[in-house]
């Protein structure tokens, strides 16, 4: 199973006790998959239609926790849910606060009402039953993406808010007709995974967000001493390049003794860093002595290129 699905099958199995939060998830859910219909006879009937089983599952199972409805009032198929009693349909667009005209009214479309999920535990609730009808992340292995697929604007709105409510970061873009929340940093997923109670996907993605983040500091450092070996031996070659030079020109033993032993050190060790040449010399000499007297021979051999 993806991880995507793994987070919607922990958080269908999560089920509130208070009812307040069931209602709040309910209401999601109906917002964003359901609608009410009217059968034959010009009853009404309230439909749920879902991608995923697990959305037809938990509608379920709060249905018959909040609303006593049992199968004898509902119709149910794996991604398909249908509420025939039309006084329990009344009742329930009454606790949900759902017009019988919902969604084709225009005011407040797809927007659960606030009402609903004034307290934090009810937008906590709210997250879940948004997150299972239509959130999905990326392959935490691969990237850090989460989003909603929202049918209106101002539901992408209502969720963006209650997101920032518990200070994660969430932005909206348009695609094809859809408005889109969604949120790319490893941080925020794992707050919103906490905030909507996924706790042990969120320990699976902390997990994951270790191993790659040593990985990660593993190939900086390599790349990093790679770097640096690559610049000492491009700086030792420069010098040697120098050295044979003067040798070539005017003789090594024209130069003074501290030049002449730092030249001959290089010529001996061609690989040693600065530090391990100036050990070569007697008395041994620090790095920066080393430096100098290397530019000291630089300053000559550029002379003697000039000449
Ligand atoms: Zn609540």
């Amino acid at each position: 199973m993806s991880f995507s699905g793994e987070v919607k099958e922990e958080l269908a199995a999560h089920i509130d006790s208070s009812r307040h939060c069931q209602i709040a998830e309910l209401a999601a859910i109906f917002c964003y998959n359901g609608k009410v219909v009217r059968d034959n006879g010009g009853k009404l009937q309230l439909s749920i239609q879902a991608e995923n089983e697990q959305v037809i599952r938990k509608s379920f199972t709060l249905l018959v926790k909040s609303f006593k409805i049992g199968t004898d009032m509902a119709e149910k198929a794996a991604c398909f849910l249908r509420i025939r009693d039309e006084r329990q349909v009344n009742k329930l667009l009454q606790a949900l606060k759902l017009p019988q005209t919902w969604p084709e009214a225009e005011e407040g479309r797809s927007v659960v009402n606030p009402l609903l999920i004034k307290n934090a535990c009810c937008r906590r609730a709210f997250l879940r039953g948004v997150y299972l009808t239509s959130g999905s992340m990326s392959d935490p292995e691969k990237s850090y993406h989460l989003e909603f697929v929202c049918a209106a604007k101002p539901q992408a709105r209502q969720l963006q808010e209650i997101i920032r409510d518990f200070g994660i970061e969430a932005r909206i873009i348009v695609r094809k007709n859809h408005f889109i929340v969604y949120m790319k940093e490893g941080a925020g997923i794992v707050d919103l995974l906490n905030v909507m109670g996924a706790h042990v996907s969120l320990m699976n993605l902390e997990n994951l967000r270790i191993v790659k983040e040593m990985r990660n500091s593993i190939n900086r450092r390599v790349n990093c001493e790679t770097a640096n070996i690559t610049k000492t031996v491009n700086a030792a070659s420069k010098q040697i390049e120098d050295i044979l030079l003067i040798q070539k020109t005017q003789g090594l033993g024209s130069l003074p003794e501290k030049l002449r032993e730092i030249a001959g050190a290089r010529l001996d060790y061609p690989d040693a860093t600065l530090g391990e040449l100036g050990q070569y010399l007697d008395p041994p000499v620090g790095k920066s002595g080393v430096n100098h007297r290397l530019r000291k021979l630089n300053e000559l051999a550029e002379e003697l290129r000039g000449k």
